[in-house]
């Protein structure tokens, strides 16, 4: 089987860790990243951002929408 090339992988990165490859597919980009530095480090950094950015969501929740769920919550307690 043909291994992926440094590019190939590279494309791959954003389908990867959005889990849409295919488990073949998925499997020699893994493969690949065994045996190359290059870009095993680069999925890292890549990883590291995209949680980043993921992690900075809940703070985007609008302050009146957290309000609501909290006086829902207080009320369900109180009655
Ligand atoms: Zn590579």
């Amino acid at each position: 089987m043909k291994r992926f090339s440094c590019d190939e992988s590279v494309e791959l990165v954003t389908a990867y860790l959005e889990r849409e490859l295919d488990q073949v597919t998925a499997g020699r980009f893994e493969e690949h990243l065994g045996g190359c530095e290059g870009c095993e480090r680069y999925l890292g950094q890549f990883r590291t951002t995209v949680t980043a950015l993921s992690e900075l969501r809940p703070q985007r929740l609008p302050d009146d929408r957290r309000e609501r769920l909290l006086s829902a919550f207080r009320d369900r307690r109180t009655s």
